[in-house]
């Protein structure tokens, strides 16, 4: 896989922060420690030439001291001079071997350059042969002409000893300015060094990591721009609601269009204004919105000020968007969609032709309202009902005839019931009639009421035929019916029984028009 060279991941931005920060770090501090050495440094160069500069006063010291002793008349006096020369000679004698091999109470390191060292050796033999003559000088007993001898030795060393004292305090002046240009040299080196890991830096962690979060930075307003297109292009309507209050922040044009509000000129609303209490699933809708819960597709009802009702479904998520806690609502409208529905659930579940349920419905409702009678022991009654006659009146009178029949008569049953009570057509002219807590007695009073209009309607229209019906009613009982088939089955054949007992009684005789003369 190429990779673009201006494209550096996170990672590696990171670890190249650390590598040039560490570098920073470490140039910094062997920066400040060779200034450290370069002080200490100094210091003890600045020791050893004073040191070595007074070697050069002492050798003079002693040859005065040499000079005032060989003098000198008095005791007092000789003795004055003899400790003046003793004390010179000592740290004179001190200092020599510091300057050469080292001494801590002086601060002599004893480190010399083999140039220096050479002139030390040179004048070993100058330095020794004073030794010996002041030694001389300073016995009590020694002679004025061994004086004199002694005291000229000294003065010839002394010249030959401070010659080369001379060269060996220029050299250490000359050492220690060399190595001060060379930390100098040094830390010009890491001044460089500091600025080349700056100039790297820039080129190497700066720029890509400014390129890098420009880049981010334009992704993000892009996805932002993106996300307010698919926000007010979205054939779903949207809103941006504040947490605090559900005032709508914002809506895309086609929730605008819902809420009946101008898209030029939305004004401020709350959410809740648009949403009627008075439906309970709007009310736990703002309960579960308040309570910051996650929603999915909740049905709500949404009154707009145009006077438009819009079912709705309604999904929530909360977000964060610029530090204000807000709701994303979407809403699907589903107005048509349950109109819709509920013309198939009413095709579904109604007879077309008397707006009674239709069987499959009545059947159903029936087994729940055994089930429930089972359970609660309370009482149910069942009526089945067959129309008389009513192939007769189609092939005498009809096919409408006995539609306006079947029509009448379910109008008159569904006019009679309770609006608990489930009334029913089987199919043909059969209806079924469940009553919860209807006796047996209840129910058949409820059949003489039927019969007793149907009746009058065949009085009042002057019918030419007999408008009546057979009927079934029973009532549950736990100890004979398992089953509302069973409790159909025994009604049914009830009714059966009724209308065979009617045949027998009364057989067919050809009708008469009761309203003719
Ligand atoms: P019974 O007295 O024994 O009940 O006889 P019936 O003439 O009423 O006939 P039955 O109940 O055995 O059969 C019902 C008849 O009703 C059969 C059919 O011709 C007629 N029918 C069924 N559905 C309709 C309908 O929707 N409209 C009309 N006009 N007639 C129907
Ligand atoms: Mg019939």
């Amino acid at each position: 896989m190429i990779r673009s060279s201006r494209f550096i991941t996170p990672k590696q931005l990171r670890k190249r922060y650390i590598f040039a920060l560490s570098m920073i770090a470490l140039l910094i501090t062997v920066s400040q420690l060779s200034l450290q050495l370069l002080i200490a440094a100094q210091e003890s160069d600045s020791d050893l030439i004073n040191l070595a500069g007074r070697q050069r006063m002492l050798s003079q010291k002693i040859a005065k001291s040499s000079v005032n002793l060989v003098q000198a008349t008095g005791s007092k006096t000789k003795e004055s001079h003899r400790l003046e020369l003793r004390e010179a000679a000592r740290l004179w004698v001190k200092t020599q071997q510091g300057l050469q091999y080292g001494d801590e109470s002086l601060g002599l390191p004893g480190h010399n350059s083999e140039q220096i060292q050479a002139l030390f050796d040179s004048i070993q033999p100058a330095y020794e042969a004073i030794l010996v003559d002041v030694n001389l000088l300073l016995e009590p007993d020694i002679s004025h002409a061994e004086s004199i001898a002694a005291l000229l030795n000294i003065q010839i060393n002394e010249a030959k000893f401070l010659k080369s004292m001379n060269e060996i305090v220029f050299l250490y002046a000359e050492e220690a300015a060399n190595k001060v240009k060379r930390i100098q040299l040094f830390e010009v080196f890491l001044f460089v060094a500091t600025l080349l890991v700056l100039v790297i830096e820039v080129f190497y962690i700066f720029s890509p990591a400014a390129r890098r979060v420009e880049q981010t930075l334009n992704s993000l307003k892009k996805r932002y721009r993106d996300l307010e297109k698919l926000f007010s292009a979205t054939p779903t309507g949207m809103l941006l609601v504040d947490a605090r209050d559900l005032s709508i922040v914002v809506g895309n044009q086609r929730m605008l269009k819902h809420l009946g509000l101008d898209p030029k000129r939305p004004g401020r609303h709350k959410l809740d204004a648009f949403l009627p209490q008075a439906h309970q699933a709007n009310q736990t809708f703002l309960e579960r919105l308040r309570l910051d819960e996650q929603i999915e597709e909740v049905e709500i009802v949404l009154d707009n000020p145009l006077g438009q009702t819009l079912e709705m479904l309604a999904s929530v998520r909360q977000a964060d968007i610029r530090g204000r806690d807000v709701y994303i609502i979407g809403f699907t409208d589903v107005t048509d969609i349950k109109r819709a529905q509920k013309i198939i659930e009413h095709h579904a579940t109604i007879d077309a032709m008397t707006q009674l349920i239709n069987r499959r419905t009545g059947l159903l409702m029936l087994e729940k309202a055994f089930a429930n009678a089972q359970r609660y022991h309370s009482p149910l009654t069942i009526c089945y009902l067959d129309l008389d006659g009513l192939k007769q009146a189609n092939d005498r009178y009809g096919h409408a005839e006995g539609d306006w029949l079947i029509k009448t008569f379910s109008k008159i049953v569904a006019e009679s019931v309770r609006e608990a009570d489930i009334a029913a057509r089987l199919g043909g002219d059969e209806f079924l009639l469940v009553l919860p807590q209807s006796s047996d007695k209840e129910s058949l009073e409820l059949m003489q009421r039927l019969k007793q209009k149907l009746h009058k309607i065949e009085q009042d229209l002057c019918k030419a035929y007999s408008l009546s019906f057979s009927y079934g009613v029973v009532q549950l009982d736990s100890t004979r019916h398992n089953n509302a088939q069973m409790l159909l089955a025994e009604a049914d054949k009830q009714m059966y029984l009724q209308k065979h007992a009617k045949r027998e009684q009364d057989p067919l005789s050809p009708e008469q028009d009761p309203c003719s003369d």
